[in-house]
This record gives structure tokens, C-alpha cells and sequence, in this order.
């Protein structure tokens, strides 16, 4: 079975995207429409629970959005004015159900759901304390350590439970969390994975990204903060900032990729970033040519940027057809190769005898380059030079984004050059990491204190990696079966 997408089987992926409603009389229906706008940032599963206030609903299945959430059934079942939804991408290792959010547990307070965007990095060492003390995991997902460590705090209430969870663990956390005493969105001090706030009439929504507010009519009203606590309920709404104060390092990815272009992170338009990118990559790594071509359809903006600051003009040169779905089978090697043609084909009209600019978001592995560069040969061109509007990506992401082993990563086993030979480009240039951080407003990387996580292009981490640095070899491979089902 081949993915939605052909050309992104060698991207980063992120893991998932959540969204919340408090406050209104269709909560569910909303956050399916919400979770639908965040498809883009996992398609193996979704799920809902709704709350009414005296019993949780849930359905979580396999599968995407739409065909999780479009029969009257299953909306009926799912009553309540509050409601949060979760979409994620598995990666390797079990896809099973049990896995799939939002995960549930009885409380001694009572019900708590909580929907997860990111990566806890001690979870196996806080598992093993925990199992070591009488804790039984239903799921082998990450986000289950939280509702442990909540389960068996001391502190008295249920919000004091939660932050002294919170203050265990490491790594990268947007949550949205409903209980009985009300809905909780946080994120985590380093704000490593985005969360956004709306309203819609008098609900408060929470989402991974703007663009889910703008499908459900809702307002956007701010992000909410690195190290900020949200609690909305009956009583009002309140604002916590229980942990440390430190200086924030969200994704620089969500920038570059991850992100809808319509979306605003971190109050700025991803799609004017992305341009703004390719702008500077114009400037960084001129290159004469006829055309500029974007790798659709991550590649547009930066490749837009790029064409517009010089001047060289900007065209289709790859026809991406919106008839390939996901189910597609492909039962052997010959025909999953035919699967990137049927999905893309090369304008050969345009292309042949011409010289051209390829602009994409990122190189993983090189093996989807390196295809797109031999189609764009074989359709005649010339030259082809390639422009990625992001620095190599050498390293491995441990923050809620599925990235392959460095082995496997083409940056971290060669130079720029030996990644041109490998994908048989002409030429090939990365924006640098200043120029990035320029693109985002800033003067450049501030090497002190960088102003964004931008660890798999850096090696430079934000938070310890204790189970990756603690652990044994064979501990940290169950480390990563266990990060990503
Ligand atoms: S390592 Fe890369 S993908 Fe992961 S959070 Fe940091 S910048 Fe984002």
C-alpha cells in the first residue's frame, strides 16, 4: 500500500495533531472538521472522546478522518459540549488500537482523556519505575506514562497531579487533557510542539494549528504559551505557569514543513516564511537557469520565493494528479515505482532542452530525489539543479517527529557534494541555518541561546535525551518501537 503521497515517503512526518472544543452544543462534529484540517499531520488513526457532562464517549479507530467520523452512529454517540481528538501517524512497530488517542483512564477523580502532540524522551525510564511499582500499561504509547504518573502523584487535587506529572517528564508535550473538573490545554516549557487558542461564540477551541480554527469558523486568539497551563470550565477559564521559567525552542520544522502554509506559527504566516526561505536560498545559491520548479506540493512557496527574487520565472514542471489515493495497492517493487509516476508526472512540454531549478522543503534519505531528478532527465532536461529550503538533516528528531535512523539520514553519511552525486544533480545548495533563521525575522542563529529547536539540522538538542543517552542499545531500539505506536 503506498501513502497518500508518493514524493513524501522520504520526508520527516510529524506524529500528530490534536483539537479540543469546550463550550459548545456540537463538540464532536467540531473537533472531526478540526482533525480533518490537521490530516495532513497524521493519517494512520483518529480519535474522539466526548465528555456530557456526566459520562465520557470515545471512538478511536484505524484509519482516517472522514472515514473514521462520517456515519450518524458514530456523531451520535459522541454527546457532550465538550469534546478533544487526536490524528496520528505510527511509524514502525505496532499500529494497534489500543495505541490510538485520545487514551482514557478512571481516575480516582474520575474520567481523564488526554490527546498528545510530541514525544516524552524519558518515557521508557519513567515506565520502568513505574511498572516497577505496580503501574499496569494498557498501550505502549508514550503519552500513557502521563496518565500514570498523574494516577499515582500524592498531591491532592487533580490540576496539582497533573503539573507535579508534568515536572517528571521530558521532551516535547502539547496536551489536551478533559476531566470532569474541565478541559486542560498545555505545552510543554520549551514549546517545542505548536498549540493554538480560539473561540467560537462562547467555546474555546484548542488546536495544533490556525488552519483547524479557520474550518470550524472559530477565532484565532493566541498561542498558547511555552510552560503555560489553560484550564477552561464552568467556573471561567485560568492560566498557569507552574514550571521554571526558560527560554523557548519551538520546532523551526513546522516552519519549513510540517505546518499547513496557511496556518500561523508562532505568529508568523507559514507561507510567507516558506517564501521568504526561498527568497533567501536565491541569494545564498544563485544558479542560471530557465525555469524554477517546484517539488510539489511542500516545495511551492519556498520555490515561489525563490523564482520571484531572481526573476527567473516560476513554473509547473511536475503534474501532481489529486486521484491517487491512499489505498492504492501495489503489490510488488516494479509497480511501487510506477506509483511515483502515477501520482507525478513530469511536463515534458515545458521541460525538454530546458535548464532547471527544483526547489524542496528537505532531503531525508535522497531516495525521492534522487527519482525526481531522473524524471526531470528523462523529460529532457538540460540541467537540473536542486535547492532545499532547509540545512541538511543530519540528525534524528526525539520530539514527536518520525525520522529514520542517522544511518539513514543522506546528510549525516555525506558531504554536499557526495549528496549531488548521490541524487545526480547538477548542483545542489541548502538554505544555511542563519539564512533560515533570517527567513523567520531573526538576525540570525543565536548560538547561545537559539531561538528554536532546530536539533536535526544542529545536533544541538533542548532537553536531555535520557532514555537515548541512559539506556542500553537494545533498550533504546524498544525505546523507539515504543515512541512511535
Ligand atoms: S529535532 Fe527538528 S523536527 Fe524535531 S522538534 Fe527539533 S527542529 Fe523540530
Amino acid at each position: 500500500m503506498i501513502t497518500t503521497h508518493p514524493f513524501d515517503d522520504d520526508k520527516l512526518r510529524e506524529e500528530c495533531g490534536i483539537f479540543g472544543v469546550w463550550g459548545a452544543a456540537d463538540a464532536a462534529p467540531l473537533v472531526a472538521l478540526g482533525l480533518h484540517a490537521l490530516q495532513h499531520r497524521g493519517q494512520e488513526a483518529a480519535g474522539i472522546t466526548s465528555w456530557d457532562g456526566e459520562h465520557f464517549h470515545t471512538h478511536r479507530a484505524m484509519g482516517q478522518v472522514a472515514g473514521n467520523f462520517d456515519r450518524d452512529e458514530t456523531m451520535r454517540l459522541l454527546t457532550g459540549e465538550a469534546a478533544c481528538g487526536h490524528v496520528r501517524y505510527a511509524t514502525t512497530g505496532e499500529t494497534a488500537l489500543r495505541n490510538v488517542q485520545p487514551l482514557y483512564a478512571d481516575l480516582a477523580s474520575g474520567g481523564f482523556a488526554v490527546a498528545h502532540n510530541g514525544n516524552i524522551s524519558n518515557a521508557v525510564t519513567l515506565k520502568r519505575e513505574l511498572v516497577r511499582r505496580g503501574s499496569i500499561f494498557q498501550s505502549t504509547s508514550d503519552t500513557e506514562v502521563i496518565i500514570h504518573l498523574v494516577a499515582t502523584s500524592t498531591y491532592r487535587t487533580l490540576l496539582d497531579k497533573f503539573i507535579d506529572a508534568l515536572k517528571q517528564v521530558e521532551g516535547a508535550y502539547s496536551l489536551i487533557c478533559m476531566t470532569p473538573e474541565g478541559m486542560i490545554a498545555c505545552r510543554d516549557p520549551l514549546g517545542i510542539r505548536p498549540l493554538v487558542m480560539g473561540k467560537l461564540g462562547d467555546a474555546i477551541i484548542f488546536a495544533s494549528e490556525t488552519v483547524a480554527l479557520d474550518v470550524v469558523g472559530a477565532t484565532y486568539e493566541r498561542a498558547v504559551e511555552p510552560g503555560e497551563i489553560i484550564i477552561v470550565s464552568g467556573r471561567g477559564m485560568r492560566s498557569l505557569k507552574p514550571f521554571a521559567p526558560t527560554h523557548a525552542r519551538p520546532c523551526i520544522f513546522e516552519h519549513v514543513y510540517f505546518s499547513r502554509p496557511d496556518s500561523i506559527v508562532d505568529g508568523s504566516s507559514v507561507y510567507s516564511v516558506r517564501k521568504a526561505i526561498g527568497a533567501q536560498l536565491a541569494i545564498e545559491s544563485p544558479v542560471q537557469a530557465d525555469f524554477v520548479i517546484p517539488v510539489p506540493d511542500s516545495g511551492t512557496p519556498a520555490a515561489i520565493g525563490y523564482a520571484q527574487k531572481s526573476g527567473i520565472p516560476f513554473e509547473l514542471g511536475i503534474i501532481r494528479s489529486h486521484y491517487v489515493g491512499r489505498t492504492f495497492i501495489q503489490p510488488g517493487d516494479q509497480v511501487r515505482h510506477l506509483g511515483v509516476k502515477l501520482k507525478h508526472n513530469a511536463n515534458r512540454a515545458l521541460i525538454a532542452g530546458k535548464k532547471i531549478i527544483l526547489v524542496d522543503d528537505s532531503i531525508v534519505r535522497g531516495t525521492t530525489s534522487l527519482k525526481i531528478v531522473q524524471m526531470m532527465r528523462d523529460a529532457g532536461a538540460t540541467e537540473v539543479h536542486m535547492r532545499i529550503a532547509s540545512p541538511p538533516t543530519e540528525h534524528s528528531c526525539f520530539y514527536g517527529v518520525n525520522t529514520p535512523s542517522r544511518a539513514k539520514l543522506l546528510a549525516a553519511n555525506h558531504d554536499v557534494a557526495g549528496m549531488a552525486a548521490y541524487i545526480h544533480a547538477d548542483s545542489l545548495a541548502f538554505i544555511s541555518i542563519d539564512g533560515m533563521y533570517k527567513a523567520l525575522g531573526e538576525e540570525r542563529r543565536n548560538d547561545i541561546r537559539p531561538q528554536y529547536c532546530d536539533a536535526c539540522f544542529t545536533g544541538d538538542y533542548p532537553t536531555r535525551l535520557t532514555d537515548q543517552d541512559d539506556l542500553a542499545p537494545e533498550d533504546q531500539l524498544s525505546l523507539l518501537a515504543e515512541r512511535v505506536v
